[in-house]
């Protein structure tokens, strides 16, 4: 077990919180027109309006993340055989509700697990059951019990990293988290955290992109990017849907806006075994990794 459930300044019960905000944010986002997503009103019990900045930051993460994702998914071996069966597992997953889109799209991986707490993975396989969902995910769901790298302590968050690179010979590893916490608005971002309950116990072990790099580096990931959601929001996300998005509502915030993506960052980390993976990137810092010799039969995304 984690330290998080006994750490006498975490509530468990209040980390599990940041998905219904999360599911929340997302409704809100799909009602206003930033993205679609069919499945996600299944999981929110009482739909709220969040403000532009909110709704515009999150299309930024899910933009981001799905970018990734769909250069995961598409990732072969040059010229080879393209029946490489992908997996994917998301720690922390919440009532997210990828796995149902990339089924609808007719790109779900030869497997997807999803890890929460057991209160969080029961309601949401409780919520399946009761709704129309049930036959999406038919016999081969299961639930079992794991997180969320920054709300762990640095000693577990650490070994999740090197058990992924230990295990996973050719995998793509992101996350979207919090960094710097020393100035302003990052103290002020760790104290609301923090008066809700969900400290983020990792996040002075890696305040910066350099230190979320290493992090990977460090456990044995051959390459490892970080870009803050500003970066990746200027720089990454296609023009166009930038151009859409920016006209779905009036939006004044620009200094808080920048402030805010500059406190959130996407990272991922590679290991390469067999050549899969070159072209997973956020733009233009696509790379080229040399293969080591072993080769697995399976891939894996985290
Ligand atoms: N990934 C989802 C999304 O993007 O909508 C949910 C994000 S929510 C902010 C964070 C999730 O991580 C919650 O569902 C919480 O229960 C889970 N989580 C945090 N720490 C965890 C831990 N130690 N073990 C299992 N789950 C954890």
């Amino acid at each position: 077990m984690s330290k998080l459930a006994s750490d006498s300044h975490s509530s468990t019960a209040a980390v599990q919180a940041t998905n219904d905000d999360a599911s929340a944010s997302k409704l809100s986002c799909v009602n206003k027109g930033y993205m679609k997503d069919s499945y996600i009103h299944f999981f929110v019990r009482r739909p709220v309006k969040r403000s532009p900045i909110i709704n515009r930051g999150y299309y930024a993460r899910w933009a981001a993340l799905r970018k990734l994702l769909l250069q995961f998914l598409k990732s072969e071996r040059h010229g080879e055989d393209r029946n490489i069966k992908k997996q994917i597992l998301s720690l922390g997953a919440g009532f997210d509700t990828t796995y149902f889109q990339l089924q609808e799209e007719g790109i779900a991986p030869h497997l997807y697990v999803e890890l929460d707490f057991k209160e969080v993975t029961s309601k949401k396989a409780a919520l399946i059951d009761s709704s129309q969902l049930k036959d999406k995910v038919g016999q081969a769901a299961s639930i079992s019990r794991e997180c969320v790298l920054i709300y762990l302590d640095p000693d577990s968050s650490r070994a999740i990293v090197e058990w992924a690179s230990r295990t996973f010979s050719t995998a793509v590893f992101f996350l979207y988290e919090q960094i710097h916490p020393d100035d302003a608005f990052g103290e002020q971002m760790i104290r609301n955290l923090e008066s809700r309950g969900c400290p983020l116990l990792s996040i002075h072990a890696t305040p910066t992109l350099q230190a979320k790099e290493r992090l990977f580096l460090d456990q044995g990931w051959q390459k490892a990017v970080a870009w803050d959601m500003l970066q990746i929001y200027n720089n990454s996300i296609d023009t166009r849907e930038k151009r859409r998005v920016e006209r779905l509502e009036l939006f004044d915030e620009f200094e808080e806006w920048h402030m805010m993506q500059e406190h959130y960052c996407v990272a991922y980390a590679i290991n390469d075994a067999m050549g899969l993976f070159q072209y997973i990137g956020f733009s233009n810092d696509q790379h080229v990794l040399v293969p080591s010799p072993q080769l697995p039969q399976e891939s894996e995304a985290c």
